[in-house]
């Protein structure tokens, strides 16, 4: 993704063209039916790049959260229940999910678009491709889903084997930078399980979850297997931890918010697994290949305006290759040029919210109060949407808090280092532990390196690469629990051992 990115060098305008999708009003999913908010409350989702109100969506709350659980319970265990499906019944399900995000690609990229101010180019390329292609992978599993017999040393003659059992309701709370991806990451595993699910995407982003649950009747998955309110955190995602008819939490978010949701969950004693924030070393070692290492490092930032758990946003680089590096990194970033997000050459869109748009640029305030210097970058662009230039700052060093705190947007901390101990331990230096990239040419160094970062992902050589196949998530802040991959299996089952007794 990151090459794709940077060669992105023109300067196109900003100026803005209407989009084609036409989104509907949102109403909440529960039970296979669109219904209104019990209270009748609606609140509005906004396109960032213009700050126009998209489409007016109903405000979930606890009565209706309540609903909705009911609902999925009763798919779970009533009638011809979800868990006891077929496991080839339910494979072609997700198999006709993922031809639905496909068939309808271009619509739902542009919701995307609309909805989060990202580039139509990642959106159409990487954002629906990849939901579609999770569906697929999943789609695989329900066959293969199987226990195990276990050798007993107890004493006597006993069978002894494990099934995996779904979950039963699994609530999932999702942010707004990548939503119908972090949607399929959470809903396919889930129901490959036999799980049913009440689903809260953000509040900024609710319109590729509500397409998908029209998919969903299209596909003819059955009532109440899968729902969606929407909502604001502190209420409707709130009411989803609190409420007892919720087996498991799947949370992605921040850090402050997953804490929360732990405590909240403590009471019910939900099964809980947390993806949140990260502060990515990206660690470029004198012997790489420096022009590739700076080339990916501004996708490793720049995608998605650096809206994204993973960016690497703290780049450390050893002092031997340091101005070869940066003026590679300088040179491309400073022609990155952000623009209106439908047009198919932007790279780099709208931020989220003026709200978050503050907080990133007042890190780069604190960045330079701290002593920092601005290499790249630094400013807003115009004053419609909340487009931000990509920003490098230098002489930064790994105490500052533009090093330690996550800024979640398009900024970059360069770090320099004079030798690879120094650059691994101030890696590692840092309450989060999501990934990690290393540069180097020497095999055995990036190896080594490899084992002593303290991160759930560490890529050598690249830098943001996921896979739907290749387990994801954190150590240390970053949370715990492995999406995607056979990991998210063992997330979304519980195992049962069964003991047959065979002695006289
Ligand atoms: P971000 O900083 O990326 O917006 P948040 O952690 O605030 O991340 O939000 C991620 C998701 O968590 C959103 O769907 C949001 O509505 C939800 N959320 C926020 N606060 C709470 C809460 N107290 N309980 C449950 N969900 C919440």
């Amino acid at each position: 993704m990151a090459e794709i990115l940077t060669a992105a060098t023109e300067n196109i305008s900003v100026e803005l063209k209407p989009a084609k999708a036409n989104p509907k009003p949102g109403k909440l999913f529960i039970g296979g039916e669109f219904v209104d908010a019990l209270s009748g409350k609606t609140f509005e989702t906004r396109n960032p790049a213009t700050g126009e109100v998209i489409a007016e969506i109903a405000e979930a709350g606890a009565g209706d959260v309540d609903l909705a659980v009911r609902a999925a319970q009763k798919a779970f265990e009533e009638g011809s229940p979800w868990r006891k499906m077929n496991p080839r019944d339910r494979s072609r399900l997700l198999w006709k999910l993922s031809e639905l995000i496909r068939a309808n690609a271009e619509e739902l990229s542009e919701l995307e678009t609309l909805d989060t101010g990202k580039p139509i180019f990642e959106s159409s390329k990487f954002d629906i491709p990849l939901s579609a292609e999770c569906f697929e992978y999943y789609a695989g599993w329900p066959t293969k889903i199987a226990g195990e017999t276990i050798a007993n040393t107890a004493g006597g003659d006993a069978l002894v084997y494990t099934i995996r059992e779904p979950i039963g309701v699994c609530g999932q709370i999702i942010p707004w930078n990548f939503p119908l991806q972090m949607l399929a990451w959470k809903v396919a595993p889930a129901l490959a399980c036999g799980n049913t699910i009440v689903l809260k995407p953000a509040e900024q982003t609710p319109l590729t979850a509500l397409r998908f649950a029209e998919l969903t009747l299209e596909a003819g998955l059955p009532p109440g297997v899968f729902n969606v309110v929407t909502d604001f955190g502190p209420t409707t995602g709130k009411a989803m931890v609190d409420h007892p008819g919720i087996d498991k939490i799947a949370f992605t978010g921040s850090v402050e918010v997953g804490k929360e949701i732990m405590r909240g969950a403590a009471n019910t004693l939900k099964r809980v697994s947390l993806e949140l924030g990260g502060k990515s070393p990206n660690i470029i070692f004198a012997d790489a290949d420096l022009e590739t290492a700076a080339k990916f490092a501004l996708g490793g930032i720049f995608f998605n305006q650096g809206e994204m758990c993973t960016a690497g946003s703290r780049i450390f680089v050893e002092e031997a290759g340091y101005d070869e590096f940066m003026s590679v990194l300088r040179g491309r970033a400073a022609k990155m040029i952000a623009g209106d997000p439908l047009h198919p050459k932007t790279r780099l869109g709208s931020l989220i919210s003026q709200e978050h748009l503050d907080r990133v640029m007042n890190y780069v305030s604190i960045g330079k109060s701290e002593g920092a210097s601005v290499a790249i970058g630094g400013e807003r662009i115009g004053s419609k949407g909340f487009f931000m230039k990509p920003t490098v700052l230098e002489g930064v060093t790994n105490s500052m808090r533009v090093a330690q705190e996550e800024i979640f947007g398009p900024v970059a901390s360069v770090i320099k280092f004079k030798e690879p101990e120094e650059g691994i331990r101030e890696a590692n230096n840092s309450q989060f532990g999501l990934a990690a990239a290393i540069w180097t040419r020497d095999i055995k160094k990036a190896h080594q390196m490899a084992r002593r970062v303290k991160a759930g992902t560490v890529w050598i050589n690249t830098i943001s690469t996921t896979d739907n196949a290749v387990p994801f998530g954190g150590y240390k802040s970053s949370g715990f629990g492995r999406e995607l991959g056979r990991a998210a299996i063992d997330l979304y089952t519980e195992t049962k051992t069964v003991w047959v007794d065979l002695n006289g």
